[in-house]
């Protein structure tokens, strides 16, 4: 049995987990901590960490639960270059599980994305299109900024050279060295992202849509569970799903 703490448990991905969580025989929540709570009283009721709070909080919490060797599961997205970086670096300490997005659905898209760039070539622009509900807090989303990570990496361009997030005035014509990034926000929206390759005469879309969190959950908890009975290391989704 893995016995699972959950920070952020009071919020939307929280819950998710928490509901999830009932129905995996090999889990059991023994902590859920949320604003005004102390970590530190119940860390060591648990094995593994997930958490799901806010991206200002993720450096510090893995940071904890290195000096109290607990693996963690990371879904907040969002962090700074510093904080990110931060997380890696305790890789040689504890095993880290970090995914921007815990669904099997988008980890296909992620390898799909990888395989159209590489077959389509330099000839198709390339542009991503998100959605989220109009609570999201950070924008384009941790989902978003993989894939363009991965069809920077597959052109052997510098992301932050390419990337043009939305377009807005006389911007001129669009070059064939950017990936144009547009974020949507409304409604209650889980998310959505499309990948568009456009040449001339023809254009391939690759869309994934969540519409439940569940999906989101469910992977994490899967993550949890594979991650207990591994050594240190900085894992991502792909290594849980046994995709790489
Ligand atoms: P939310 O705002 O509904 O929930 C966040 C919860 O964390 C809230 O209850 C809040 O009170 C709590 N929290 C904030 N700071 C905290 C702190 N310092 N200590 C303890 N608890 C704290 O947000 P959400 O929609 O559940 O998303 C949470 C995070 O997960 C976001 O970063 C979001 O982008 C990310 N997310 C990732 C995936 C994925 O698959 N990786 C999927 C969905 C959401």
């Amino acid at each position: 049995m893995t016995r699972v703490i959950i920070t952020g448990a009071k919020g939307r991905m929280g819950q998710a987990l928490i509901a999830c969580a009932a129905r995996h025989p090999g889990l059991q929540v023994t902590g859920q901590v949320d604003v005004g709570d102390r970590i530190e009283d119940v860390l060591d009721q648990g094995d593994v960490v997930i958490d799901f709070s806010s991206h200002k909080y993720t450096a510090g919490l893995a940071a904890l639960c290195a000096d109290r060797q607990k693996a963690i599961v990371i879904g907040t997205t969002g962090h700074s270059a510093a904080d990110r970086a931060a997380i890696e670096a305790l890789q040689s300490r504890i095993p880290i599980v970090l995914a921007t997005n815990f669904s099997t659905g988008v980890n296909t898209l992620f390898w799909l994305t990888r395989k159209a760039a590489e077959i389509l070539g330099p000839d198709f622009d390339l542009e991503v299109v998100e959605m989220h509900h109009r609570l999201k807090k950070d924008a384009p989303s941790g989902t978003a900024t993989t894939l363009v990570e991965i069809l920077a990496e597959v052109r052997g361009w510098q992301l932050q050279e390419a990337l043009r997030h939305g377009r807005q005035g006389i911007v001129g014509e669009r070059t064939t060295t950017e990936i144009g990034m547009h974020s949507l926000r409304g409604g209650d929206v889980v998310g959505d992202h499309t990948v568009i390759f456009a040449a001339n005469g023809e254009r391939v879309e690759l869309t994934h849509k969540a519409s439940s969190r569940e999906t989101f959950a469910n992977g994490a908890l899967r993550a949890a569970a594979w991650l207990a009975s591994q050594p240190a290391g900085l894992y991502n989704m792909q290594d849980v799903l046994g995709l790489k």
